[in-house]
């Protein structure tokens, strides 16, 4: 049985960025070949594509994610996407997420203060939800995965 690998949608050629592009990286799927391959864009189907931005905001320790224009709280929505994701695919080997992502990034996306000011950098939501669930499992980015 192929092994299946977690990959952020984007990575892979799908056009689910905020502004309706890609992040295609062919070398990805190309040494992927031999395993099953299972896209995954928590935002595209909580927010649409194109969306507006969105940025991980830390207020007293509470990480958030908002949109930049409308000033909504959408971290409730993607964590029960990203939950939803799991129950389905408990049986993940691996994974390959795209960096600097309020979603994805893995140690890379901008942690916001209150007046939208980089803080520091850390995890994207799914990138630290991964890491509670996975936990035996290898998680890279694509800046770590060749
Ligand atoms: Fe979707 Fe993650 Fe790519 Fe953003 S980085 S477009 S959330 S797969």
């Amino acid at each position: 049985m192929k092994k299946k690998v977690l990959v952020s949608a984007c990575l892979l050629g799908e056009n689910c960025r905020h502004d309706g592009s890609t992040k295609e990286i062919p070398e990805v799927s190309d040494e992927l070949r031999e395993c099953e391959i299972i896209p995954f864009c928590p935002e595209h189907p909580v927010c649409g594509t194109p969306r507006e931005k969105i940025s991980v905001v830390e207020i007293d320790g509470e990480m958030s994610l908002i949109t930049d224009e409308s000033n909504e709280d959408v971290t409730k929505l993607l964590t029960d996407e990203i939950n939803s994701f799991i129950a389905s695919n408990e049986d993940i080997h691996r994974i390959v997420l795209k960096s600097k992502s309020p979603s994805c990034g893995l140690g890379t996306t901008p942690i916001l203060n209150k007046d939208k000011e980089v803080i520091k950098h850390g995890d994207g939501l799914a990138a630290k939800i991964f890491k509670k669930h996975y936990k035996d499992i290898l998680i890279q980015d694509e800046r770590t995965f060749f």
